[in-house]
């Protein structure tokens, strides 16, 4: 990472950030080499600057960064105290308002715009409310085979 405040950051000058490209294939091999670094990002001012920097999900990067600990640019972990607003300013697109919408923002390290968090919600509510159809269909179906 380049710029002043990388000197700054708690983990300047450690290793064990990022697996060395041999050593790692899994999540549970990221888990393992990067996960016990993790706890650093802690006291870290930084996050939102980290992740700027790495474009974690963008780059499908591997390790650590913002104090959380990505695998192929998908969070596999992170601290408790983690925030969105440590990810970048939403950007809108066409696709605002829908499922896709939200993926979009979540590929590319932001937040969540207002819109496709409404859709999200809208769509979770939907399935929760489908789960006992669903359940009830598949027992009657069940039962029609015995
Ligand atoms: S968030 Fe973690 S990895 Fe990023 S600069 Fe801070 S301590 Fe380092
Ligand atoms: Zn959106």
């Amino acid at each position: 990472m380049t710029g002043a405040w990388t000197l700054r950051a708690p983990c300047s000058g450690q290793d064990g950030f990022a697996p060395n490209q041999d050593a790692c294939g899994s999540a549970t091999d990221i888990k393992n080499l990067c996960g016990p670094q993790l706890p650093t990002c802690g006291p870290c001012p930084f996050r939102a600057e980290c992740i700027a920097t790495i474009k974690p999900s963008q780059v499908k990067f591997d390790g650590i960064a913002g104090g959380r600990l990505w695998c192929n640019g998908e969070v596999i972990d992170a601290l408790d105290d983690v925030s969105d607003d440590e990810l970048a300013e939403p950007k809108l697109r066409p696709s605002c308002g829908t499922e896709a919408g939200a993926k979009s923002h979540s590929r590319n390290d932001e937040r969540i715009c207002p819109s496709c968090r409404q859709a999200t919600r809208e769509i979770e509510a939907r399935r929760q409310a489908e789960k006992p159809k669903r359940q009830e269909q598949l027992q009657l179906d069940f039962a029609g085979t015995t």
